[in-house]
């Protein structure tokens, strides 16, 4: 197994000499990431489209177009969130000043997942840059194509000291994770988040987990159907399904199921077309493994839309399953696929009484017009973040912290929360010796 102590100790020396601290200096260094990306981004669309079959429009959106908006947002703000700030001082202190300090952790290690594998590896980094870091991304061995590029842009613009990326798999990831990193920022699935969290705690190093789970939906018998059906199909189908924050499974009021299946079997239609498997901007899932435990899934429940699969191509097409039950295979764990089972129900505490019982999801989608029904869901259901009327916008705003809670995750990162996580707020209270 490679040791990575030379690395670190060349990050560690590099931090110590002061220069990423300076705010001028991360903000150049911000600039100048933007303009790779912006020179790489054919070359960046054509690795997704290679890794994963995603369109160039989906990845100009989903993948460049994300980062350089988180950019251009730090940019905006970074002098600000950089600032050293005065509070009040108790009055036991009377005479002293309080002050808090933002202040880099130093050697950050970043881990990727695949399923972005632009986005969810350079946006975390953006968030070291911005608070001052040196960092170390593991992107996914999964896309190797996509963790190409990522080593070109940063392994041949930046020097190791300060920016490196190391390709690998597991194995990497496990050196990597002995080493006493600053701080440790991991995308990916709960299992392996458990592993960092033991690893971190090796060294007590401070960490953030962007985890998976089992996001629901749920659809009230008040809910505007057409609305729903839309972006329930856009934010499950996209990528394939392969979104952490793609809604898992439906939990449908009965008076609206068929309406609802319906409509969204239209939405598919008209969003992918009648043969999926012969449409070239469908996603592809990421591997054979992956395809195959996917596929398990198709005989849970009944088939209401889709169904078919080619393993040539690892292609499935978006599938409704209709009539599936709580224990069901499909509902155990997190789905990662274009495969939507549905549960109808009529009373709503009964859903409630379902969803705490498992794991904290890491989103939560609410398809009803009813403040007291959408406030009774917010208020008795621990989520990481969702939205009310919608699926997955929640993740595209700079003004809402990202993150999981529980198994989910723990942090959040976007806009202002990225800094703040890469960012030790140093206490300090300056007395006078009068
Ligand atoms: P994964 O956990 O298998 O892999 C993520 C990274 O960890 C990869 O770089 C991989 O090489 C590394 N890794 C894998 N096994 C490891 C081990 N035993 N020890 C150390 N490192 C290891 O996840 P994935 O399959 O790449 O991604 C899918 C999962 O990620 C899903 O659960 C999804 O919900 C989650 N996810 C979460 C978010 C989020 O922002 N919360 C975003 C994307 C994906």
């Amino acid at each position: 197994m490679e040791n990575y102590q030379d690395l670190l100790n060349k990050q560690r020396n590099y931090f110590r000499g002061g220069k990423t601290k300076d705010v001028q200096f991360r903000i150049d260094t911000l600039n100048k990431l933007k303009d790779l990306i912006h020179t790489n981004e054919l070359a960046i669309l054509s690795a997704v489209k290679q890794d994963l079959n995603k369109s160039e429009l989906e990845a100009k959106r989903a993948e460049v177009g994300l980062v350089l908006a988180e950019i251009d947002f730090t940019l905006e703000h970074l002098e600000s969130w950089a600032e050293t700030k005065e509070v009040p001082t108790a009055a036991s202190h009377e005479g002293a000043q309080s002050f808090i300090k933002p202040e880099p952790y130093g050697s950050v290690l970043v881990i990727a997942p695949w399923n972005y594998p632009f986005q969810l590896a350079v946006s975390p980094l953006v968030g070291a840059i911005a608070g001052g870091n040196t960092a170390v991304l593991k992107p996914s061995e999964l896309t190797p194509n996509t963790s190409a590029i990522l080593s070109s842009i940063f392994n041949d613009h930046f020097p190791e000291e300060y920016l490196h990326v190391i390709e690998g798999e597991v194995e990497t990831s496990t050196a990597l994770l002995k080493e006493d990193f600053d701080y440790i920022f991991f995308t990916g699935s709960t299992g392996v988040g458990k592993i960092v969290a033991e690893a971190a705690a090796k060294h007590l190093t401070p960490m953030t987990l962007e985890l998976g789970g089992k996001s629901p939906t749920i659809v009230h018998e008040d809910a505007n159907l057409d609305e729903a059906a839309l972006r329930i199909a856009r934010g499950k189908f996209a990528n394939a399904g392969q979104t952490c924050v793609a809604p898992d499974y439906l939990l449908v009021h009965s008076s609206v199921k068929e309406t609802l299946l319906d409509k969204l079997k239209a939405s598919i239609t008209a969003a992918y077309g009648e043969n999926i498997v012969e449409n070239p901007y469908f996603g592809h899932v990421v591997s054979e493994r992956h395809f195959d435990r996917l596929v398990d899934f198709l005989n849970n429940g009944t088939i209401a839309a889709g169904g078919q699969s080619d393993r040539s191509q690892l292609i499935i097409e978006p599938t409704i399953l209709d009539n599936i039950s709580w224990d069901d295979p499909v509902m155990q764990d997190e789905i990662f696929g274009p495969i939507l089972p549905v549960i109808a129900y009529d009373d709503p505490a009964a859903i409630i009484d379902e969803i705490v019982k498992r794991p904290k999801p890491l989103a939560l989608y609410l398809f009803s017009e009813d403040e007291n029904f959408q406030d009774e869901i917010l208020n008795t259901i621990s989520f990481g973040g969702g939205a009310i009327n919608d699926t997955i916008s929640h993740m595209t705003s700079h003004y809402l912290p990202f993150g999981g809670v529980g198994a989910s995750g723990m942090g959040a990162y976007h806009g202002k929360a990225s800094f703040d996580t890469f960012t030790h707020f140093k206490s300090i209270l300056k007395r006078t010796n009068k």
